[in-house]
């Protein structure tokens, strides 16, 4: 029979995660991370970060027509964000999976054990954020972990 293959050798995939500010407000940070890693995901990078007005607008830029959006850039910008980087085999679907529903209120309901449903409050304050697909997955880590070129300033990225 044909060998399995091995964790050792499985394809890894890599996420982008987000504490947003109610998130950390609220003190969650330590039962996510504690989440995060009893699913098996490792956090590969991390940065806290307080995003200005231009990079809330930039990061959710497919939004920008919508009518939360003015509220949702409010909203991330009102207090620091924990920005992770988590690996793991199939990880940009299975981090959704573990977050839940977009809609916190709903989740509380639907998906009682989703890290939303423990830390969320509603439709906005939803306390995680998830990449939504492997597309998603690498234009956000390279908006918040960009290599940085010789010279350049380092402290170029706290300033988000
Ligand atoms: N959001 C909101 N109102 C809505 C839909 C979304 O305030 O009607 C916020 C919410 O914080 C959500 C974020 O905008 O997480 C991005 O929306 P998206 O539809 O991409 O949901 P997600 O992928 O985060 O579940």
């Amino acid at each position: 029979s044909l060998p399995c293959r091995s964790d050792a050798t499985a394809e890894k995939e890599m996420t982008l995660a987000i504490i947003k500010p109610d998130g950390l407000y609220d003190n969650y940070a330590d039962k996510i991370k504690n989440a995060i890693s009893d699913s098996g995901f490792r956090i590969l990078n991390e940065r806290l970060v307080q995003l200005d007005e231009d990079a809330a607008m930039s990061f959710y830029a497919e939004h920008s027509s919508r009518s939360f959006f003015s509220d949702l850039v409010k909203y991330m910008t009102s207090g620091p964000v924990l920005i992770m980087v988590l690996e793991k085999e199939n990880a940009v679907a299975d981090w959704r999976t573990l977050i839940g529903p977009t809609d916190a209120s709903k989740a509380k309901i639907t998906h009682p054990n989703s890290i939303r449903a423990m830390c969320g409050k509603d439709l906005q304050r939803n306390c995680v954020h998830g990449s939504d697909s492997l597309l998603s997955a690498q234009r956000e880590i390279s908006f918040f972990f960009k290599e940085k070129s010789p010279g350049s300033g380092s402290m170029e990225h706290d300033e988000l």
